[in-house]
């Protein structure tokens, strides 16, 4: 059989910061039938990494919610699995691993700018993101000295300044393409759409783009389904596996479920976790009508 050819790894993975709403639901249901559809495995991740924001309460309700409103899954933190640890927390030094090997191939750079000086710098915050485009002022300090400003890098793991982001040098003027399975082709120029993006926080925890791309390919994850708000993530996590010298998964995104004004729901929106509507008598079956 060609090495190629790999059985369907699909992954749920939330974020315990807030109880599951009905539009997770929705995505999670569709990365669900998906993997049922290819005959597939389902992961359950508990992307915990966030100490600052995640409740062990948010945790133990992610998983009696996903129970309740028919989830399955075949690998997880409740179950284990060939691939766990399948809890962000516990998965650190992957990520540290990672970022030596982003460090050591020059593609990051520290970064001493707060959030303030960004906010002073950037004279239109960036739409439909959330990270605004870096203005390059860490990066610009670098660049007399080159990609390789440290030295080389012993393969011990060097310890990391305090208080420092790391940042991932994007290559300006690019065109990441690629092929959303549901949305289809898909373009975002690196410099313009995203910029220099944080794979590092200086308060010593890995950012999102840098822990989902580690866990999405250690787990072997061969397609990803997520909402359609992390398109530009999408691609600054192919950059990632690039520089990784990973194989990226497909993606699948989903579009986002809005309320009755079109607000996207979000885990504030409380009526519409699974937990009020649970409690108000709905039933799982009725929600998935029409989905
Ligand atoms: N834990 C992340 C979130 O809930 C996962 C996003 C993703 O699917 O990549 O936003």
């Amino acid at each position: 059989m060609s090495p190629e050819i790999k059985s369907y790894r699909g992954r749920l993975a939330p974020s315990p910061t807030g109880y599951l709403h009905l539009g997770h639901a929705r995505t999670f249901w569709m990365a669900q039938e998906r993997a049922r559809a290819h005959g597939g495995a389902l992961v359950l991740r508990n992307d915990d990494i966030d100490a600052r924001r995640f409740k062990l309460e948010f945790v133990e309700a992610m998983i009696e919610d996903l129970h309740w409103f028919g989830f399955q899954w075949s690998e997880g933190p409740d179950c284990g699995g060939l691939r766990g640890p399948y809890n962000q927390s516990e998965r650190f030094e992957f990520y540290r691993t990672a970022l030596d090997q982003l460090r050591a191939g020059g593609f990051i750079y520290p970064c001493t700018c707060s959030r303030k000086d960004i906010a002073a710098a950037v004279h239109a915050p960036h739409a439909s993101d959330d990270e605004a485009i870096y203005p390059g002022t860490c990066r610009l300090k670098q660049g007399a000295k080159g990609l390789h400003d440290e030295g080389i890098v012993s393969p011990v793991t060097r310890p990391l300044l305090p208080r420092t982001n790391w940042r991932f040098r994007v290559p300006d003027g690019e065109a990441i393409a690629f092929h959303d399975e549901n949305l289809g082709p898909q373009q975002y120029v690196a410099g313009k759409d995203f910029g220099d993006f944080v794979v590092w926080r200086h308060d010593a925890v890995p950012a999102y783009q840098l822990s989902v791309v580690v866990d999405d390919a250690a787990m072997e994850i061969t397609e990803v389904v997520r909402g359609a708000d992390l398109l530009t993530s999408t691609a600054r996590q192919l950059l990632l596996y690039r520089a990784l010298g990973l194989p990226p998964p497909k993606f699948f995104h989903c579009p986002l479920m809005t309320d009755e004004a079109g607000v996207r729901l979000a885990k504030r929106h409380d009526a519409t976790s699974l937990r009020k509507l649970r409690a108000s008598g709905a039933t799982p079956e009725a929600l998935r009508r029409g989905w």
